[in-house]
């Protein structure tokens, strides 16, 4: 069974006084980098304006952001260190500026250091503002994403490959900052070039292939890779997740209760007023139901026995931009395995975002499976089990982009995108109203000490 496992606090409201929880979904200021509990966010303590940052303080908190980093790291370390790995060629830092934004994703930036010969790596860092992780857990997802890498490396899969990486706060890290120093893959982000029929069956037919050899080698639990001291691979607890929520747990041998503890580390968020908190009792009703849903097994929408393994690596943020191809559409690599994660059969290659019908998915309804399809028939040619896995029950995927996403869904929508859940496992749902059957859920689990406490809090 779960644990009941504490939600880890990464920060608190920073109005004086508050000793609340900063509010995951909807807390973060960017105008004045501070967090913020959902209660003060919008009140007459938090003095910003409410909008979202307009162009040039955007560009002036980014700028700001690079250039702290430039001042910490250590250039002529990094130069060494890649040189001492390619002793024959000469290196060079590739010119650093302030208004590319290239080299900027998300979570990490980068910076190129070019040989003579032509090859460029990257050193790519986490990204150091106000949403930055605490070091331990910045780390943690550092070693996470080199032990992928290494594992990669071994399976033959095509990614960038790890030379080199420096954690926070190690004094034997000489380059000042944390970083990974990985090949810098030649090509281009297949999501949003203008792909004709004939060039996306290519990638499919490609990414097929590589699907397939990962089904090739199996791993015998649920979690993520980390890269011990002695820079051996080993599979560690999840770490979650993009969706800007933090836990650890695990690793797990069996899926129902890995999917179990996903949920329950959204209760715990959740009762924590860090997620959903202007409507908990209903957030809370909804996950309370899905952990029900996992321990029952009802996410597995293929054969039982692939609860218990064995288990494959999946790519998290698979939307297509991780995808880097060349002119002719050849697949030159697969980048960014931040948050990939050791999961069951049907989450590894089930259907994927890459090939999601977003409109249905985001909008709480039923998406269309046209792209699904595609992706499957390609396997059918490759490994024709795996084509029924991409063309089975859309379960994990709307779970995991749906109510798990927790990115300031209104009530209305989190109910949409919870009905649509419902369709997705097979429940009933034409006479389905909301407020009739959360008033029945919280009638027969009046044990719940968490809940009971969110409904005092919200009636009181
Ligand atoms: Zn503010
Ligand atoms: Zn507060
Ligand atoms: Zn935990």
């Amino acid at each position: 069974m779960t644990a009941q496992c504490p939600s880890p606090r990464l920060w608190s409201c920073s109005v004086n006084g508050c000793s609340a929880a900063s509010a995951i979904d909807v807390g973060a200021c960017e105008c004045c980098c501070s967090h913020y509990c959902w209660q003060h966010v919008d009140s007459p303590d938090h003095t910003c304006e409410k909008e979202p940052l307009d162009e040039d303080a955007w560009y002036g908190a980014r700028a700001a952001e690079l250039h702290a980093v430039y001042e910490r790291m250590q250039d002529t370390a990094l130069l060494e260190i890649a040189q001492g790995l390619r002793p024959n060629v000469p290196c060079e830092m590739a010119p650093k500026d302030t208004t590319s934004s290239a080299m900027l994703g998300g979570m990490h930036m980068h910076m190129e250091v070019c040989f003579a010969d032509g090859i460029s790596w990257l050193a790519r860092i986490p990204r150091m503002n106000f949403q930055s992780f605490p070091s331990d857990i910045t780390n943690a997802l550092l070693l996470s994403e080199c032990g992928t890498l290494r594992w990669l490396e071994g399976a033959n899969i095509p990614a960038p490959r790890l030379h080199a990486y420096g954690l926070q706060g190690d004094a034997a890290n000489k380059v000042g900052i944390p970083y990974m120093l990985i090949d810098k893959l030649p090509g281009r982000p297949f999501l949003g070039l203008d792909a004709s029929p004939a060039q996306k069956e290519r990638v499919y037919t490609a990414l097929a292939r590589i699907l397939a050899t990962l089904k090739q080698h199996p791993l015998d639990k649920i979690g993520c890779f980390t890269l011990s001291p002695d820079e051996q691979v080993q599979l560690g607890p999840v770490l979650g997740d993009r969706a800007g929520t933090h836990y650890h747990d695990g690793p797990f041998d069996d899926a129902k209760t890995y999917y179990a503890s996903w949920c329950e580390h959204h209760l715990a968020l959740i009762a924590d007023r860090q997620l959903y908190a202007q409507y908990a009792v209903d957030a809370y009703v909804m996950f309370a139901f899905l952990k029900e849903q996992a321990l029952a097994g009802a996410w597995n929408c293929v054969a039982p026995e692939h609860d218990s393994g064995p288990f494959y690596l999946k790519h998290l943020d698979d939307k297509g931009d991780h995808i880097f191809v060349d002119e002719d559409f050849n697949i030159t690599g697969i980048i960014d395995w931040s948050f990939a994660r050791v999961v069951p059969l049907y989450e590894a290659f089930g259907p994927s975002l890459l090939t999601a019908d977003l409109n249905g998915l985001f909008g709480g309804v039923p998406g269309d499976r046209v792209e699904d399809e595609l992706l499957a028939t390609k396997l059918d040619g490759i490994v024709p089990s795996l084509g029924a896995v991409a063309r089975s029950a859309d379960i994990v995927r709307r779970l995991t982009f749906g109510p798990g996403l927790g990115m300031g869904f209104t009530k209305d929508e989190a109910v949409a995108s919870f009905k649509a859940m419902l369709a997705t496992l097979g429940l009933e749902t034409s006479n389905f109203d909301w407020e009739s059957w959360r008033m029945e859920y919280l009638r027969s689990h009046q044990h719940d000490i968490r809940l009971q406490l969110l409904e005092d809090r919200e009636s009181g």
